[in-house]
């Protein structure tokens, strides 16, 4: 993480003290500096993990508020000129619904200084479109797939894909995206004696996989924190056939922390948000499809670009609201807190 050590305190879930200091990149009060923008391109998905998503109904964005592939570009645009943003990532719901997908790729890989690209999708559909992907521009990919047998995909995600999945996986290796990673969420009675096979999967193919806690964000407010399997869970099931010890490799601000299997090469990762969270060393920074600013997942508040850019703001003027927005990023996400409120918007619509 590059931090500024600015050491001015803040009233807990208030304003900042004190001003913003002029400084063009996205920091906060507490010394953080954003570097990676999460951009979700919709909030409609194929799949409907039931950690995500209800089985069925849950309103979309209406098309009219959903920003254009130009709107879109001119807010990277601006990210990576004027804020210092290094790593973009497109997220969604499921990003690859979005049209023309490689089109907004290609134009996101013109931009200077060119953000490192990556992608997290279902990779429903992609197996045809990874050589795409990659010419225009596309670097890394992470898979989400939390089960290797057909019944329990289908339990896990209401849909009967996993061929397509698979075969997604597949070809983003074959097009030479590298790393090619794998997010797996465990659910307590369903899939949680997959830990192992999907670990075993993932060394077999030469994929990077990462279990994810499960969090409170899914779109019907199911979530119970005694049905999470935490890290120290999955670290239990793997440990059970497999040997797992700390990577020595630098964390950095990256969210799963990581273990060699077997002495390594190979690793695994835990990205544990809820049991062992990782926020002060954040370097993120979201954009919803809609055009708000999100400091946190978790935040309760978020501020609306979508107005300035439609109503003629410049490019300055919004780079300006995106770091008023950072600047008062909260310290943590506070889960484990009392009085812990989920935010009203999913997860499907502000992009994981
Ligand atoms: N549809 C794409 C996909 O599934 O990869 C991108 C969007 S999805 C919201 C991004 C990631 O969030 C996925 O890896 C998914 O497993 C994860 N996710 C969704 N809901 C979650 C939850 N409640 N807790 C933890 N991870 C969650
Ligand atoms: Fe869709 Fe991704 Fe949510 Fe699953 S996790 S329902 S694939 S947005």
């Amino acid at each position: 993480m590059t931090a500024v050590q600015l050491g001015m305190p803040r009233v807990p879930g208030g304003a900042p003290r004190e001003p913003r200091p002029d400084n063009p990149a996205l920091i906060d009060t507490f010394g953080r500096v954003a570097t990676d923008l999460r951009v979700s391109l919709t909030d409609r998905c194929n799949l409907r993990c039931t950690y995500c998503m209800p089985a069925e109904g849950l309103d979309w964005m209406p098309d009219e508020q959903v920003l254009s592939d130009d709107e879109l570009v001119r807010l990277m645009r601006i990210a990576v000129e004027r804020l210092g943003v290094t790593d973009i990532r497109l997220t969604g719901g499921e990003p690859l619904l979005r049209p023309r997908l490689e089109d907004l790729v290609a134009r996101i890989a013109a931009l200077r200084p060119r953000p490192r690209l990556s992608m997290t999708t279902n990779a429903i559909g992609f197996a045809k479109r990874a050589r795409a992907f990659a010419e225009a521009g596309l670097d890394r990919i992470n898979v989400s797939l939390d089960s290797i047998d057909p019944e329990t995909f289908v339990r896990m995600t209401r849909r009967d894909r996993l061929g397509h999945v698979l075969a997604g996986l597949a070809a983003a290796r074959e097009a030479g995206l590298d790393p090619v990673k794998i997010n797996a969420v465990l659910v307590r009675g369903v899939n949680e004696h997959e830990a192992a096979p999907l670990l075993r999967f993932a060394l077999e193919h030469g994929y990077h996989l990462r279990f994810i806690e499960q969090m409170p964000l899914d779109a019907q407010h199911g979530w119970n924190r005694k049905e999470m399997i935490t890290a120290d869970e999955i670290l239990d099931l793997l440990g059970r056939e497999f040997t797992l010890s700390p990577s020595p490799a630098e964390r950095g601000g990256a969210p799963a922390e990581r273990w060699l299997v077997d002495g390594g090469p190979h690793e695994v990762g835990v990205i544990a948000s809820v049991t062992r969270p990782f926020c002060a060393a954040c370097e993120r920074t979201r954009l919803t499809a809609d055009g708000a600013i999100r400091s946190c997942l978790f935040s309760t508040d978020e501020t609306d670009l979508r107005g300035l850019l439609r109503g003629g703001g410049s490019d300055e003027e919004i780079a300006d609201v995106w770091r008023d927005t950072m600047w008062g990023k909260l310290a943590g996400h506070e889960i484990n807190e009392a009085g812990f409120a989920q935010p009203i918007r999913p997860m499907s619509a502000i992009g994981g």
